[in-house]
C-alpha cells in the first residue's frame, strides 16, 4: 500500500532540515577554527563507517531480504548502530524497503523514482504518513523480541545511539560539544544521504546489467559512498544474494563483512545465486541490447548474435549438468572410500573434472568473442 499522503511530516521534515543545517554548518564553523580535535574526526570516520554498515549489512541484507544468518550477538548490534542513521526502525524500514522491491516502479513503490529524482531521495519522507503503514510484509521480522524491543524503544536508543553515545566518547579527549556536531549531528547527515542515494541515485544512474525491466543500476562510483549498495541492478533482480557487487573487485565492504563474519562463525547461510544462473540473465539483456543497436543489420543479428548466444546458453547448460555429475561423483567417491574402494570411483571423477574444465575453457573463449560483439 502506498504509505505517502498530500500532507507535510513536519516531524521528519524539521529534523532533516535541522540536522542538516546545524550539522553541515556546524561542522563547517568548528574546523574553520580549529574547535575540532583530530580524534573528532576520526571517530566521526569510524562511526560513520560502523553505522552505515550497520544498515547495510543489518536493516537491509540481514533483516530486510534474510540473505544470511547472523549470531544474535551480531544482530544487535546491527540493530543498535543501524538505530544510529535516524531511519527508523528495523519493521519501518523493513516494511517500506520489501514493498520498494515488491512494487518497484509503480505508485505503490514507496521512493518511486518516476516521481522523480528528489522525490526518491528525500521528497518521499517529506509526505510520508506512517499511520499507513501496516507492517504486514514483515510478520516474520516482528516475531523477532529484538526487532520488537528496537521498534517500541526507537525514539530512546537512535538519540543515545546517534547523539549520546558520540558525544560521551569524544568527551574522553575534552571535545564533547565538537563530538555532539560533528560525531553526531554531521554523521547522521551523512548516513541520510548515503542511503538516500540508494534510493535515487542507484535507480537514476549507471548500467541496467541483468535487467532493463526495472530503473535500477549498477553504478560503482555509488557503490563508494553506499557501503556497496550501487550495484543495485544486480541487487534488484536477485535480492536474495548478500552479495551486491559479485566481482572480487566490486567495492562491496557490506559483503566483504559478512564473508568475514562468516570465516569466524559469526554469520552463516550466506546465500549466492548460481554464477551461471546470473550469466544467462547478463547475456539475455546484452542480446536485447545488441538487437536495438544493430537492428537495421538483420544479417549480423542472425549469424553473429544469435549463434554465438545459443552456443554460449548450450556451454552454461552443459557446465551445470558436469558440476551436477561432480558433486554426485564426490559424494560416491567419499562412500566408496570409507570401503576401501575409492580407485573405481577416481578415473571417472577424473574424467569428469577434465570435460568441465574443458568446457569452462571454452566458455571463457566464448565470452570474449561475446564481448567483443558488445563494443
Ligand atoms: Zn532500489
Ligand atoms: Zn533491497
Amino acid at each position: 500500500m502506498q504509505n505517502t499522503s498530500n500532507k507535510v511530516n513536519w516531524l521528519n521534515t524539521i529534523f532533516l532540515i535541522a540536522t542538516f543545517v546545524v550539522g553541515v554548518s556546524g561542522a563547517i564553523i568548528l574546523t574553520s577554527f580549529g574547535m575540532v580535535k583530530w580524534q573528532t574526526w576520526a571517530f566521526t570516520g569510524v562511526y560513520i563507517f560502523m553505522t552505515g554498515i550497520a544498515i547495510t549489512a543489518g536493516y537491509h541484507r540481514l533483516f530486510a531480504h534474510k540473505s544470511y544468518e547472523a549470531h544474535p550477538v551480531i544482530a544487535f548490534v546491527l540493530a543498535m548502530l543501524g538505530s544510529a542513521c535516524f531511519e527508523g526502525s528495523v519493521l519501518e524500514w523493513g516494511t517500506d524497503h520489501r514493498n520498494h522491491h515488491r512494487y518497484v516502479d509503480t505508485e505503490k513503490d514507496p521512493y518511486n523514482i518516476h516521481q522523480g529524482f528528489w522525490y526518491a531521495h528525500i521528497g518521499w519522507l517529506i509526505r510520508l504518513d506512517p499511520s499507513k503503514r501496516d507492517f504486514s510484509n514483515v510478520a516474520d521480522l516482528s516475531a523477532s523480541p529484538l526487532l520488537r524491543f528496537q521498534h517500541r524503544y526507537f525514539p530512546w536508543i537512535a538519540v543515545f545511539m546517534g547523539f549520546v553515545l558520540p558525544t560521551l566518547v569524544c568527551s574522553l579527549w575534552g571535545d564533547a560539544w565538537a563530538g555532539f556536531i560533528v560525531a553526531g549531528v554531521f554523521r547522521t547527515v551523512f548516513n541520510h544521504h548515503s542511503t538516500f542515494f540508494i534510493n535515487s541515485l542507484c535507480h537514476w544512474a549507471g548500467k541496467r546489467t541483468y535487467t532493463e525491466e526495472q530503473t535500477a543500476r549498477d553504478n560503482w562510483i555509488t557503490a563508494l559512498v553506499t557501503m556497496g549498495e550501487g550495484f543495485h541492478n544486480f541487487h534488484h533482480q536477485f535480492p536474495l544474494d548478500y552479495r551486491n557487487g559479485i566481482r572480487w573487485f566490486h567495492f562491496d565492504p557490506t559483503k566483504w563483512l559478512i564473508f568475514g563474519l562468516s570465516k569466524v562463525g559469526l554469520a552463516g547461510n550466506l546465500r549466492r545465486i548460481c554464477r551461471h544462473k546470473i550469466l544467462q540473465f547478463k547475456l539475455r539483456v546484452d542480446e536485447a541490447r545488441l538487437k536495438r543497436k544493430h537492428h537495421a543489420d538483420s544479417l549480423f543479428i542472425h549469424q553473429k548474435v544469435e549463434p554465438l548466444k545459443a552456443h554460449l546458453v548450450n556451454l552454461i547448460e552443459k557446465i551445470v549438468h558436469l558440476e551436477a555429475e561432480l558433486a554426485s561423483l564426490l559424494n560416491a567417491t567419499k562412500i566408496e572410500h570409507a570401503k576401501g574402494k575409492y580407485q573405481e570411483c577416481k578415473s571417472q571423477l577424473q574424467g569428469c573434472l577434465h570435460n568441465l574444465k574443458t568446457v569452462q575453457k571454452e566458455l571463457n573463449l566464448s565470452l570474449v568473442n561475446w564481448r567483443a560483439l558488445c563494443i
